[in-house]
């Protein structure tokens, strides 16, 4: 059962540690060429690649706000695009201290005769598709499994498989020199309470950590991406202080202190609400042998993307109000969050019945 220490263990370890800096966290931007879609049409903008690269452009280039990232996820095309002046994306990054990530997933099919449960696709040339991420400047890469709650959900064939999936995928990044984000994310619809969200998350680490150890993977370099624990979106809301008791019980349970970071995901919180939760976590006084920060897509770009609204003349503005996010939640991975970072658009929810990233 020993971990697989290749040629790129030192690497993967140091990358892992300095994604998991405190006072820093992680800029999800990967999203594909049709969620970013849903994102534009919401402010009534193309999906053409202009359009993509001119809102990339605009975070990547955001004056003050790299040095509270530590990494930025990126879709393929993302990876070799560059600024309007003709600088690679990836140096603009680097230049910045900010590692490059990629999602190497291909999205999720169905589980036949579930009900509506899925399995995440993407190992055709995986290892190969690493090794060219590699050579463009990629460090660390995404992939995405789907649970959700339900009256006999998740079931133990699709914990299984998202597990086996979620690890199989960890060594081949491994082997090929990238920091494998492992990312069960467990759906909050539903009107299921807390304990329920609490239980589901304790089954899945648990699984996930036994396939990563199966599967050799060098856990100190990785980071596990979660689902915070919280009520279903159709169930009554909690603190921050209950999420917070909640979701450090469930990864003090089942994530090994080896683990050097656990970046969250926001789905489909609020922008101010993900800050107030990272934060109340952060604050809790209890042993927690990992960093706690972000991995936010949504709850990073929301406010940005509707200031912005595809206009030029609103890049300024937009990007004042990145920084806040960023500002924001990099104080909440220090528990020294107090609030009020939000205006209006930075308290409404973001949540998507049934959500596809
Ligand atoms: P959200 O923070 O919008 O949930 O997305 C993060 C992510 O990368 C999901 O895979």
């Amino acid at each position: 059962m020993s971990a697989f220490v290749g040629k790129y263990a030192e690497e993967l370890i140091k990358n892992a540690r300095y994604i998991a800096t405190p006072g820093k966290g992680i800029l999800a931007a990967d999203e594909s060429t049709g969620t970013i879609g849903k994102r534009l049409a919401s402010i009534n903008v193309e999906n053409i690649e202009s359009n993509r690269q001119a809102l990339r452009e605009l975070l990547f280039t955001s004056p003050n706000a790299l040095p509270y990232l530590s990494g930025v996820i990126l879709f393929e095309e993302t990876l070799y695009q560059k600024t309007s002046d003709g600088k690679p994306f990836v140096e603009v990054l680097q230049e910045n201290n900010v590692i490059p990530g990629i999602k190497v997933d291909k999205g999720t099919v169905e589980l036949a005769g579930t009900n509506g449960e899925t399995t995440t696709q993407g190992f055709d040339s995986l290892g190969t598709r690493c090794q060219q991420y590699y050579k463009a400047g990629a460090r660390f890469a995404k992939w995405r499994a789907v649970l959700k709650i339900g009256p006999n959900e998740p079931s133990v064939l699709s914990i299984q498989q998202n597990a086996q999936g979620l690890a199989r995928y960890a060594i081949i990044c491994q082997e090929n020199g990238l920091v494998p984000i492992v990312e069960p994310e467990i759906l909050t619809d539903g009107a299921h309470d807390i304990k329920k969200c609490a239980a589901a998350t304790e089954i899945v680490l648990a699984a996930v950590y036994k396939a990563l150890n199966e599967q050799h993977v060098l856990l100190e370099g990785t980071l596990l991406k979660p689902n915070m624990v919280t009520p279903g979106s159709d169930s009554p809301k909690v603190t921050p202080e209950v999420i917070a008791e909640y979701t450090v019980t469930a990864l003090r349970r089942t994530v090994p202190a080896a683990v050097p970071g656990i970046v969250f995901l926001s789905g489909g919180q609020s922008e101010e609400e993900a800050t107030l939760n990272l934060n109340a976590m952060n604050r809790l006084e209890v042993l927690k042998p990992w960093t706690l920060s972000f991995s936010f897509g949504r709850a990073l770009q929301q406010s940005t993307l509707k200031t912005w609204a595809g206009k030029k003349g609103n890049v300024g503005k937009a990007q004042e109000v990145f920084l806040v996010r960023c500002k924001a939640n990099s104080e909440a991975t220090l528990g020294k969050y107090s609030g009020g970072g939000a205006g209006g658009l930075a308290s409404e929810s973001l949540f998507v019945k049934g959500y596809k990233y």
